[in-house]
């Protein structure tokens, strides 16, 4: 293929990526979105094979074949649960793409016109980060799959010895460029080891409930490499696409980061999780008073009847259950008895930015029904019932109240002001961040135990029947 066409080809691509991403920012471009990202990659690949600089087809079949065959299979089997497990894994293969690409191009001679020593900085930076984001990356995997403890492990010093990486690091970069041939890969294979290590230390020292902001953050970093590999190699589309990933997923770690009240910085530089959040101080937790009510399923059901105005809240124990079929079947049931049924969605319910929003979607649950926090917390007061499915920390009043609190700080819903408040779970254990909820014990409130999608299966068939 001609120069000319390729980077005709490579501009489409581009388009089609940021069309993409702006299609996937709400429900009802999300598809479209997708397509746009799959046509996109479809256009990039077909014009690079198609480019001069491609001779070995064979290999280039064998490894389009072996990554097509396994990223269907793992794709089409995991569970939306286990989606930031399989998000992490598939960073590590691009930091670890990254990484051999680095090296290729170091000891294979690719013809690169331009500056030396600008290039051994492009390798010497799309190795550094590729090989951080690998092994940072794989540690993400094994804690959030249970493999590894949740646990933040905090070395003695352990700023320190992040710093006296980064300080040897600047001394081998020199030493790299100035090595004459291929003779700087003493320097660059101890840079690798030294950056895999420090993805390591940096992951280990994050608790596993924080881990999804760090999976977002170690996104970006796997765009920033991508993009670096782009400088190396000459090929703009890489670095067009690195620089979109790079950004967008430094922009979602901040938008989490904000939405739990944690900083940013301390996600980059480790030690996640550890830390009390802005804000909070060592005061004594603060013990709720009162008793936790139970209701019951007629009871549940009269009060939804009787109602005008229903808000649901869906959180992590609604993915678990599967309960979001039956919760829209139960909010057409509502609707048709003409109850205005409402969802209310916090930035962090369950476990992946957008996880209820995809849930719903799938359900069929109408989109403008579907509101953010900022839009439905004054509307509360206004709310007859409402329905808490199998969420617990969004909804969770101490972290306005409770100083002493690990959520302290952060916004949450406020479903406490309205007039009747039914939480579905299956027991009255704490949420995600492991702190009470003072909310079981508001005299309005009370709780239906059992497992979200048989108590809404349950549900739904009092409704029907009534
Ligand atoms: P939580 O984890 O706080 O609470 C979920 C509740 O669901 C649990 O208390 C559990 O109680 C209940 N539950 C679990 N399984 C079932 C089931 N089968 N049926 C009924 N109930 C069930 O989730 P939230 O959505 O309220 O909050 C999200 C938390 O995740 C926040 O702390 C947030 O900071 C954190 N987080 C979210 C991220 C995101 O991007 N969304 C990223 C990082 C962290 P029980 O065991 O008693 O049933």
């Amino acid at each position: 293929m001609e120069k000319a066409l390729l980077s005709v080809a490579y501009i489409a691509s581009s388009i089609l990526f940021i069309m993409s991403l702006r299609g996937l920012s709400s429900q009802e471009t999300a598809r479209q979105g997708n397509l746009y990202g799959v046509t996109g990659m479809v256009v990039a690949i077909i014009a690079t094979t198609l480019s001069s600089s491609v001779t070995a087809y064979g290999a280039l079949v064998g490894a389009l074949l072996g990554g097509t065959v396994v990223g269907g299979f793992l794709a089409s089997r995991v569970a939306m649960t286990a989606m930031p497990e399989l998000v992490a894994m598939l960073h590590s293969f691009v930091g670890a793409a990254a990484v051999l690409v680095g090296f290729a191009s170091y000891l294979g001679d690719d013809g690169h016109e331009g500056s030396r020593t600008i290039l051994l900085i492009e390798i010497f930076l799309d190795i550094f980060i590729g090989a951080l984001t690998f092994t940072g990356s794989v540690i993400a995997f094994f804690k959030l799959r249970g493999t590894l403890s949740g646990k933040p492990t905090l070395l003695p010093g352990r700023h320190l010895l992040n710093l006296s990486i980064c300080a040897a690091t600047l001394v081998l970069v020199i030493l790299f460029v100035q090595a004459p041939g291929t003779t700087g890969l003493t320097p660059l294979l101890i840079m690798t080891a030294l950056s895999c290590a420090l993805g390591v230390h940096l992951v280990v020292a994050i608790g596993g409930a924080d881990m999804p902001v760090v999976v977002s953050m170690l996104n970006s970093y796997s765009g920033w490499t991508a993009s670096a590999a782009g400088f190396m190699l000459g090929n703009d589309l890489l670095i067009v696409t690195g620089a979109l990933v790079g950004s967008s997923g430094a922009i979602l770690s901040y938008i989490m980061c904000r939405a739990m009240n944690r900083s940013i910085w301390n996600v980059i530089f480790g030690g996640f999780g550890a830390d009390p959040p802005k804000g909070s101080t060592k005061a004594a937790p603060v013990t709720p008073e009162g008793e936790i009510k139970e209701t019951s399923l007629d009871d549940c059901a009269d009060s939804l009847l009787a109602a005008r105005e229903v808000i649901f809240v869906p959180g992590y124990g609604m993915a678990v259950a599967r309960a979001q079929h039956a919760v829209q079947q139960i909010t057409d049931t509502l609707r048709q008895r003409g109850i205005t049924v409402r969802f209310a969605i916090h930035p962090v319910a369950g476990r992946l930015p957008g996880h209820m929003n995809v849930l719903l979607a799938e359900a069929s649950v109408p989109y403008d029904i579907v509101l953010e926090m900022d839009e439905i917390n004054d509307e509360f007061p206004r709310t007859d019932v409402v329905l808490v499915i199998g969420a617990n920390d969004i909804v969770n009043p101490g972290a306005q109240t409770d100083v002493s609190s690990p959520i302290y700080g952060m916004p949450v819903l406020e479903v406490w002001k309205s007039r009747k408040v039914v939480v579905l779970k299956r027991s009255r254990g704490a949420g995600y961040a492991g702190v009470d909820n003072p909310l079981f014990y508001h005299e309005n409130a009370s709780m239906l135990l059992g497992d979200a999608r048989t108590t809404m299966e349950s549900l739904l068939g009092k409704l029907k029947a009534a």
